[in-house]
């Protein structure tokens, strides 16, 4: 069995729909779990509507003018389905039906809202598929991803999950199988709809992959592979052919957004390689991940951060801030979903880079009442992997450090 994945902008439009035949059609004779993303935007449209919706607003137009987008990509992928036609109307008129609920709790109604886009997408992919002469089966993710009950980033009960999957597969008749699944959502122990956080995709192809001890994953992307930079930021950027789940993690923990960085933990466990490839290029070879690191070290791979808020808390006491203060000022971040991206202590001062966003805007407001907080804004967090100094001066050149950590891997800045 091989688990792919194909993300919202593979699927963004009815050739890219197509395109996932065509995929598909050079692994003929290989068992398949074909994990899919909502198409192109719609997640973020699917969160307007949730926003709009707790605040009381209308949302019927928006509403409309997805049921309009998906319809007729359905219409020209899959002519004539009516079977497909009337289950993506009553996905719709579901929708409708919780949109016209009061308001729960804001996470739960996000989840059961925004976890449409991939029933729509799943819908419209097993359709053309079956159009396109390869048989298939849709099967609803929240059957077999049993998940806590923590809205929008939920965590996988694995055990669960397990025995679901076995059954499942057990049930799946076809040869060779193929499945079409939606990434990103799973389902509680208290019956509910739950999301893994956004661009879970990934994290879900390898949650399948995981479960059904997969021989590998293969992430089907608009790029030919997983670069040592942005290509869209930097000219003369290098593919990473081979590179070890360690330094995949590492790089997208780091803000590397090729692949979400919760996927290798799973495939690390049962050491199943990860394939990063393009679903333009077919004979591209892309990436491969896996538990090989002799290559890991041969490139320096570099990541860019912009918009970072530099933030230094001082006790107004002076009081040691590692002894004293620190769990305090973390349960803070926790609670207020704060990533902190960079940390550096000194005495009695801790500063931090961050995404500069509302939230963190406001935990500046709150962390003011008890600590004298100073920030710098429009900065960026520059992080190299196997760095040389040449390519270190070349990427600070002209900036302020503001902060610089190295370790003998990785040297990381805050820059302005
Ligand atoms: N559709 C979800 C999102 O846009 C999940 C994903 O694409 O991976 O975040
Ligand atoms: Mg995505």
């Amino acid at each position: 069995m091989k688990v792919f994945k194909f993300g919202g902008a593979s699927v963004k439009d009815a050739a890219g729909v197509r395109n996932v035949a065509e995929v598909l059609k050079h692994f003929a004779l290989d068992d398949l779990v074909i994990v899919v993303s909502a198409m192109g935007k719609t997640t973020n449209a699917l969160e307007e509507i949730v926003w709009a919706f707790s605040d009381g607003r209308g949302v019927g137009e928006k509403v409309d003018a997805l049921e309009r987008s998906h319809a007729a990509i359905l219409a020209e992928v899959a002519p004539g389905d009516e079977e497909a036609t009337r289950a993506l109307g009553a996905h719709f008129e579901a929708l409708r039906a919780m949109l016209h609920q009061r308001t729960t709790h804001v996470d739960r109604d996000y989840d059961r809202i925004v976890s449409q886009g991939e029933l729509w997408s799943t819908l419209i992919v097993s359709a053309h598929l079956h159009h396109a002469g390869i048989p298939n089966m849709w099967i609803d993710a929240r059957t077999i991803v049993r998940t806590d009950a923590s809205h929008r980033s939920a965590r996988v009960d694995w055990t669960t999950s397990e025995k679901r999957a076995s059954t499942l597969l057990s049930e799946v008749s076809g040869n060779p199988k193929r499945i079409v699944t939606q990434g990103f959502i799973g389902f509680s122990s208290e019956g509910e709809t739950t999301t893994l956080g956004r661009e879970g995709s990934d994290f879900s192809a390898a949650i399948f992959a995981y479960l059904l001890d997969a021989e590998s994953v293969t992430i089907w992307k608009d790029v030919p592979g997983m670069f040592n930079a942005d290509p869209n930021r930097f000219p003369d950027t290098r593919l990473l052919s081979h590179i070890s789940y360690r330094e995949a993690i590492e790089l997208s923990y780091f803000g590397a957004s090729v692949i979400h960085p919760r996927t290798l933990q799973p495939l690390q466990k049962k050491n199943i390689p990860l394939y990063v490839r393009s679903f333009a290029e077919l004979n591209a070879p892309g990436s491969t991940i896996d538990a090989r690191s002799e290559n890991d070290s041969l490139i320096p791979s570099f990541i860019v951060k912009p918009k970072q808020l530099l933030i230094s808390i001082t006790p107004r006491d002076l009081g040691f801030i590692v002894e004293e203060n620190l769990s305090g000022i973390f349960s803070l971040f926790a609670l207020r979903n704060v990533r902190i991206d960079l940390m550096q202590n000194s005495a009695v001062a801790f500063s931090v880079a961050v995404d500069d966003t509302p939230c963190s805007r406001q935990l500046i407001e709150e962390l003011g009442s008890e600590y004298e907080v100073r920030y710098n804004d429009g900065c960026e967090l520059l992080t190299v992997r196997h760095y040389d100094e040449a390519t270190l001066e070349r990427l600070t050149k002209g900036k302020e450090i503001l902060i610089e950590q190295r370790s003998r891997v990785t040297a990381r800045f805050v820059l302005k």
